[in-house]
């Protein structure tokens, strides 16, 4: 490194804070290590250390002080890897982000480190052990529950949340979550009914979860064709794979790994959008590839995190699976990148750097040389319209494999006079307000039949939320503008945005009325609905709820495979890969959640979310069919759903986001103004407005707009208000300079905890 005769040779360090800008520090005497581009630095900075990246030789001239004065530099104080941590490559990847998504460079290189490497301590993953609670007794009556459990109402939840978890949790997440005293657990032991043991946290995270020994299928003449197109593209060049719902995307994977890391000894990245919820997707994987993959699942700890990395970094493994943050995959050699289920949310990060892994995984594939395939049966209009002007090249598979055909899609129309009772009938029980009478018929045939169902509703909790019968006011959440959801099983009034819980009231807390309603309908309530109305079913609900212990996805969906569950209830968590060919019925219960959300994205995640869903039935021989129960039967979401019109669904769509324009025909940032003032929070949001309007009419910037500010649509979040403007770009590139200039030279005020926060390509504007 240069550097003037006998000072001692500089390095400039990027450090993970909001700061524009990078540091220089003086190299150690005697470093451990070698200090090169990419390794982790220990450096002391305003009284504390902090871990930091050295990006290079650090330049001298920026030792210059106020007025002039020469400045000391410090010291870097260890240089803690024999490897370099960030490989050039990573470096470069984390540079674009930087610069794209407007954020400092060590907050983009920070996030793209496992966690093991950026805390202050050295990784040193060890051993723990937790306390594990085992369901010992099943009451499976429902009448012998409310016996048993009479006088016990608290022994009753933990034992139906110990239940609902797949019959064995962590204690201190069953007490967390109930907010209960230990004494409660203590109860239930003494009562036979659950039994406590310690646990080692294992080592290897897939101790005891087999990967199935699935047989391996010949491909398809299209599969074939599609393997084939992918292996033989250019450097860099990116695909987009169109398949319908099991025309079997997994196995065109496979196939391009086989040839990608198996015959050409390159390397190669599957980004799936939530790992938990896609083990039936990871174990086709694992089973093809066995130990030479490296999975990145969400439920390890740190130190498992950690060596994995290791193993991908030392090249022993070859192959990284995970969710959007394995795009960051410390492999040399990128043959290819998978990015499966494109269209998802989850690919982008909800804080900063708020980075789309799709994205990124096209920026890295360019610069390796390797291909992206981008798979999906209902892909983001971004993507399509990609496709469309042949930046990517599609790749079609139109239809299910094995002659399976896809499901019948019908809809039950539930507005007066369809499904609904007209005036003077008499008042329906909660089960027919609920499940539509050919939705009851449909479920008790598949019953019948020894076959399984699939139920979704995109809500969690008892009730939507509760309502006043005297003056409507609506119970919502102290901290947020959001109403409270109902929980039953623990009782509790639960804000979805925070996780604020209260107790329910008996009164309005307004006009002191005493009917409390509840309105709306989330899975636990369909969960009881349907165990009154089918007894003899074996019903499995899938939400957030029931899903907080480590495998606990994976246990539900184990019980579905075995044959030991009749009814799938749950959430979008049910709506993806998977793939069960007992599966002969998919209802929809209330395909309108959502809809209707002020958000240029809601009818596409609506018809997304419909289709995937559809898509779950009917995967084996005996066919299958989709109820879709709506209030909305010709909105072009619920319409092009019902006829798998992926084509219609884009143009009626693409029609729609002309005027006003939103993506993909423009591109988009968010600048979301936040602060504990309402006051002050919208006078910042009009000032950081009127500062952009100026800065562009001085400067020009070419096509862009501003629209703002106003209120965001949720105006208030963990007690920060919100409002919001919008930056439209016919081209990225003036959009990132009009970004750039406002995020590093508009001055926030340090009072009422302001904040403004950028949010470029947003999938959600709420
Ligand atoms: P998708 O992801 O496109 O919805 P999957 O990859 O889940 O579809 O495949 C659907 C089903 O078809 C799976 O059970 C898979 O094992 C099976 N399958 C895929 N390809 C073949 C093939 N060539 N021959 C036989 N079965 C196949
Ligand atoms: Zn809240």
């Amino acid at each position: 490194m240069s550097r003037p005769p006998s000072a001692p040779p500089l390095a400039e360090v990027a450090l993970p804070l909001p700061l524009f800008r990078t540091f220089t520090y003086a190299a150690p005497e005697a470093p451990r290590h070698a200090l090169v581009p990419g390794t982790r630095v220990v450096v002391p900075f305003h009284g504390r250390t902090e871990i930091g990246v050295c990006l290079g030789p650090g330049d001298p001239a920026t030792l210059v002080g106020k007025g002039g004065r020469p400045v000391v530099p410090k010291a870097i104080l260890d240089v803690p890897d024999a490897e370099p941590a960030v490989t050039p490559s990573l470096l470069a990847i984390c540079r674009w982000i930087a610069d794209y998504y407007v954020v400092p460079l060590g907050v983009a290189l920070r996030c793209a480190l496992p966690n093991a490497l950026t805390g202050a301590d050295a990784p040193t993953p060890t051993q723990r052990t937790h306390r594990v609670a085992t369901l010992a007794r099943h009451v499976e009556s429902l009448l012998h529950r409310e016996r048993i459990f009479a006088r016990a109402p608290q022994q009753r939840a933990l034992y139906e949340l110990l239940e609902a978890n797949g019959g064995r949790a962590p204690v201190g997440q069953l007490l967390e979550q109930l907010r209960f005293s230990p004494s409660v657990l203590k109860g239930l032991v003494a009562r036979g009914f659950a039994t406590v043991d310690d646990e080692v946290v294992a080592r290897d995270p897939f101790a005891g979860r087999a990967a199935a020994a699935a047989a391996r299928h010949r491909p398809t003449a299209e599969q074939q064709a599609a393997v084939e197109a992918m292996a033989g593209g250019g450097a860099g060049e990116t695909f987009l794979l169109h398949g319908v719902t099991g025309s079997g995307k997994t196995l065109v994977y496979i196939e391009l790994l086989r040839r990608v890391v198996e015959e050409r000894g390159r390397s190669a990245i599957v980004l799936v959008p939530e790992i938990a919820l896609t083990p039936q997707t990871v174990d086709r994987f694992r089973a093809a590839f066995g130990d030479r993959i490296a999975v990145l699942h969400s439920a390890l700890s740190d130190g498992e995190r950690y060596d994995a990395w290791l193993a991908l970094r030392r090249g022993e493994k070859r192959i990284a699976v995970g969710a959007r943050s394995a795009v960051f995959a410390p492999l040399e050699d990128l043959g290819a990148i998978v990015v499966d289920e494109e269209h998802e949310s989850s690919y982008k990060q909800g804080e900063s750097p708020r980075y789309h892994a799709r994205e990124v995984a096209i920026v890295r594939a360019r610069a390796a040389g390797a291909v992206v395939v981008l798979g999906s049966a209902t892909p983001s209009l971004e993507s399509w319209a990609n496709a469309t002007v042949g930046k990517y090249r599609l790749l079609t598979l139109p239809a299910r494999v094995g002659g399976a055909r896809l499901p019948r899609v019908d809809v039950v129309d539930l507005r007066v006079g369809q499904g609904r009772p007209r005036p003077g009938d008499a008042p329906r029980s909660p089960v027919d307000q609920v499940l539509s009478a050919p939705l009851q018929k449909a479920l008790a045939e598949t019953l019948e039949k020894e076959e399984q169902s699939i139920l979704l509703l995109n809500r969690r909790g008892y009730s939507a939320f509760v309502q006043c019968g005297e003056c409507g006011d609506v119970t919502t959440c102290p901290n947020c503008s959001i109403s409270l959801t109902y929980h039953r099983a623990p009782e509790r009034l639960v804000c979805h945005y925070c996780q604020h819980q209260e107790a329910p009231r008996d009164r309005c807390a307004r006009c002191r009325g005493e009917t409390l309603r509840q309105r709306g309908l989330g899975t636990q309530q369909v969960e009881r609905i349907l165990a009154e109305r089918y007894p003899a079913a074996r019903i499995a609900r899938m939400d957030v709820d029931t899903t907080g212990a480590k495998w606990a996805h994976a246990e539900i969906l184990d019980r579905v495979g075995r044959g030991e569950v009749d009814v799938l209830l749950g959430t979008q968590m049910i709506a993806k890969g998977l793939d069960f060919p007992n599966v002969t019925l998919v209802g929809v219960i209330d395909a309108d959640t959502g809809i209707n959300l002020p958000d240029f994205r809601a009818s596409e995640r609506c018809f997304q979310l419909l289709s995937q869903v559809a898509g779950r039935a009917g995967r084996g021989p005996k066919g299958g069919q989709v109820l879709i129960q709506t209030r909305l039967p010709t909105h072009h979401a619920v319409r092009c759903a019902l006829a798998h019109d992926y084509h219609g669904f884009v143009r009626e769509e693409a029609t729609g986001r002309e005027s006003p324009a939103y993506p993909p025909l423009v591109r988009l940032a968010n600048v979301v103004v936040s602060g504990l003032r309402e006051d002050a929070t919208q006078a910042l949001a009009d000032r950081a407005a009127g500062w952009v309007r100026a800065l562009m009419a001085r400067r020009g910037a070419a096509g862009v707009t501003l629209i703002g500010p106003a209120p965001c649509p949720v105006e208030r979040v963990k007690q920060r208000w919100r409002w919001h403007f919008l930056l439209k770009a016919e081209q990225p590139g003036e959009l990132t300079r009009v970004a750039r200039y406002f995020v590093q030279r508009f001055e926030v005020p340090k009072q009422h905890g302001l904040r403004v926060a950028l949010d470029r390509d947003p999938v959600a504007l709420l």
